[in-house]
């Protein structure tokens, strides 16, 4: 490779591959960076780890539940819920590639037209709407034998709990109340909950996600 070749080679890296240096406690700019390993990371509209700076150090936490093997992403634009599919792509176009992640390819809606909640067959994983929770998918396949009814609705229960101590919390703070690790691992726990029941896109898991965030701000 000559020289221009290579001078080339890296203004593209840096035209891509850089993070904006924001201190996540101070709010303040503190330049641009290169985190050669961290560059690494593809873009997803819908990412699986929320990226952050404490002074320089990036930090990057998990906001959902990751199988072994998958992929981590990051977003490098607006999130899904605060961007509509035509406006991600015309930001991601620096970036050089179209976006086909699960929210671009089934193009999920912004924040204000997502659905509340919905519960999702536990079986085939499709979104279950309306009453009786039967997936008309699966049914004649599996009409829940191992999940008795009262177990299900103990599971719904459980849930509408979890959103509830989550409004209650964010009220708190927002109201001076000071974080602890007990209500942070509250909130882990009921988000967990609503991945495993809840079909995505939906509302109370974006709520839950902004609430996680306030705990990352003070490195809980
Ligand atoms: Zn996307
Ligand atoms: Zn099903």
């Amino acid at each position: 490779m000559n020289t221009g070749a290579v001078l080339l080679y890296h203004a593209a890296q840096l035209y891509c591959n850089l993070y904006k240096v924001t201190d996540f406690q101070a709010k303040e700019t503190a330049g641009i960076g290169v985190y050669s390993a961290l560059s690494l990371i593809n873009h997803s509209c819908y990412p699986s780890v929320k990226h952050y700076f404490i002074g320089r150090s990036l930090v990057m936490r998990a906001v959902r539940p990751i199988s072994a093997g998958e992929e981590l992403t990051i977003s490098y634009i607006k999130p899904f819920q605060k961007a509509k599919k035509q406006e991600r792509k015309i930001l991601l176009q620096r970036y050089w590639f179209s976006c086909t992640c699960e929210a671009c390819v089934n193009d999920w809606p912004t924040f204000p037209n997502l659905p509340a909640l919905r519960f999702k067959c536990l079986g085939c994983k499709n979104p279950l709407d309306g009453r009786p929770r039967v997936c008309y998918a699966c049914v004649t396949k599996r009409r829940d034998p191992d999940k008795p009814q009262t177990e299900q609705m103990e599971v719904v229960d459980s849930i509408w709990r979890g959103i509830l101590n989550a409004c209650c919390t964010d009220l708190a703070l927002n109201i001076g109340q000071k974080k602890t690790r007990e209500d942070y691992l509250t909130v882990c726990q009921n988000l967990q909950l609503l991945y495993e029941h809840v079909a995505m896109p939906c509302q109370h898991v974006i709520i839950m996600h902004q609430l996680l965030y306030k705990y990352f701000e003070d490195e809980f």
